[in-house]
């Protein structure tokens, strides 16, 4: 009878600390001199915390290639977006008190990295973009989360 209990506290230990891994998801999303993000797809579980971290593998000055991450909210028109984010360049090409962004990093220039950690919001396909003037047609992605 010990040993059944031992085996199930046991098991019991092993299901919580696997259920706390996935509570938590870590990538990693590289941007270059040539304008491209190394993916174009991510997938996340809704209600993760996400651990993104951008880095910028090129070599350029963040004035001339700078990067950011930014999470579009559904429907969120992206040419419009980008051409209103080309227009704040004193907030690092975010649009202040835009409703369109859930979660945006800083603006990273080559041989930089940030990383930002927020809440996987509900399940659905959202964009991804580097708000940079011109680089959202290039740079840009889907976020899924299932
Ligand atoms: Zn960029």
């Amino acid at each position: 009878m010990r040993t059944l209990l031992s085996l199930l506290a046991i098991f019991a230990l092993a299901f919580t600390n696997l259920a706390q891994a996935q509570d938590k998801v870590e990538i990693t999303i590289e941007g270059n001199d040539r304008m491209q993000f190394n993916m174009d797809e991510i997938k996340v579980e809704a209600g993760q915390t996400v651990v993104l971290t951008l880095k910028h593998v090129g070599k350029l000055p963040k004035a001339a290639m700078g990067h950011n991450w930014v999470l579009l909210t559904q429907g969120t028109d992206i040419q419009k977006f980008g051409a209103a984010a080309a227009k704040a360049a004193d907030n690092d090409y975010i649009p202040e008190d835009s409703a369109n962004v859930i979660v945006a990093t800083e603006l990273v220039g080559g041989g930089q990295e940030t990383t930002i950690e927020f809440t996987a919001p509900e399940a659905g396909t959202y964009d991804f973009i580097c708000s940079f003037p011109g680089h959202y047609a290039m740079m840009k992605g889907k976020f899924i989360i299932e």
